[in-house]
């Protein structure tokens, strides 16, 4: 079995610097509160159950839309605070606040909607999607909808410089000594950074596009082959992930004769319009900053470019065994695939 540091996690969400600093990123909390509050049709009526609920932000936007029942569940000690905010913005009755971990907890009925902001840096970190996962085979309906229900990790190239600068350059001149030997142990880690856009310089792939609706724990540990193309010439000297995130209306079906239920209740307003489409943002250097940032890979040896030149790979990513809520990243490249000799260039970072 390996460690997963539970206790630790979940005492890092009782302190208040983290839920100010999440809801203070109003991309991601304005994005949940659209899809949620322009959705009345799912979510009136509904019963929500809401993992990880922190401070109650996502379920008091689901009590907000209409839904009859909300499960807001949190393992951390911050949930007698949570009580506190539900009951006085009036939701008491139709929030449960439960102070429990999801995977321990058995809820009286299944759900219509799962909504939860379980997302880390490079999307992964923290492992807390598996638990979102294991709720959903438990207790979403099998036309329930996961919220959000898409979200991919994106590699693309970078010159560096920002992330380079500080956190390798800054240790060569220190009050006019070396200490570069400071700098080593961040060449083995993702670094968390905004990146400036002007940096991008190659084109971005996907590296993992997962469907919250069908993803199994074991395929968030994952291997892809990639393919970068330079979009000019200089130097690059890190990779750099990014990930977006997508709520959909997949689930049609999700309230049968929902179309009546909402027009022949009698305490029921009329719902406001909804927004079309897909609601999605993203926490790429082309979008508003997040809390998330980006993940820079700093490279050993800086690789030099021609535009339209092919950086390709692969790239691993898995759970690390000494801490499950951290990351492994292991980086296999080389500079166009075409070239007679080509030389592989491996290395291995963590993301932590
Ligand atoms: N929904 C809130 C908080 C998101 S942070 C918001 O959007 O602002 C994630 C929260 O999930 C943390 O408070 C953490 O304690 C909780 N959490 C993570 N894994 C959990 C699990 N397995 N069971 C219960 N709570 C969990």
């Amino acid at each position: 079995r390996r460690v997963d540091n539970d206790s630790h996690y979940f005492d890092s969400y009782s302190e208040n610097e983290i839920h100010e600093i999440m809801l203070k990123d109003t991309v991601r909390t304005t994005t949940y509160g659209k899809f949620i509050l322009s959705n009345p049709e799912i979510f009136n009526g509904a019963t929500v159950l809401d993992v990880g609920c922190g401070t109650g932000i996502l379920s008091m936007f689901a009590a907000r839309a209409g839904a009859k029942k909300v499960y807001a569940v949190d393992a951390s000690a911050l949930v007698g605070k949570t009580r506190e905010i539900i009951a006085i913005n009036g939701f008491s009755d139709v929030i449960e606040v439960i102070n429990r971990k999801m995977e321990e907890l058995d809820l009286p009925e299944p759900v219509d909607v799962i909504i939860s902001e379980w997302m880390g840096y490079m999307l992964l970190y923290e492992s807390m999607l598996d638990s979102v996962l294991d709720a959903r085979d438990r207790f979403l309906k099998p036309t329930g909808l996961m919220a959000p229900s898409q979200a991919k990790v994106l590699l693309s190239g970078i010159t560096g410089d920002k992330v380079h600068g500080e956190r390798v350059g800054f240790w060569k001149n220190i009050y006019g000594f070396d200490m570069s030997a400071m700098s080593k142990v961040h060449q083995a880690e993702g670094l968390i950074e905004n990146v400036p856009h002007s940096e991008v310089v190659t084109d971005d792939v996907v590296l993992r596009d997962i469907n919250i609706h069908s993803a199994t724990p074991r395929s968030l540990d994952f291997n892809t082959a990639f393919d970068l193309t330079a979009t000019r010439s200089c130097t690059m000297r890190a990779f750099l992930t990014h990930f977006d995130v997508f709520f959909e209306l997949h689930r049609d079906a999700l309230h049968p004769g929902k179309a009546d239920a909402t027009k022949s209740s009698d305490n029921v307003t009329e719902p406001p319009p909804i927004t079309p489409g897909p609601v999605s943002f993203t926490t790429g250097t082309r979008g508003d900053p997040t809390h998330w940032q980006q993940v820079a890979f700093l490279l050993k040896e800086p690789i030099e470019l021609a535009k339209d030149a092919h950086i390709s790979g692969q790239f691993y990513c898995r759970k690390s065994s000494s801490n499950t809520r951290e990351l492994d990243v292991e980086i296999h490249y080389t500079l166009d695939k075409t070239a007679e000799r080509r030389t592989w260039t491996v290395q291995t970072y963590t993301v932590r």
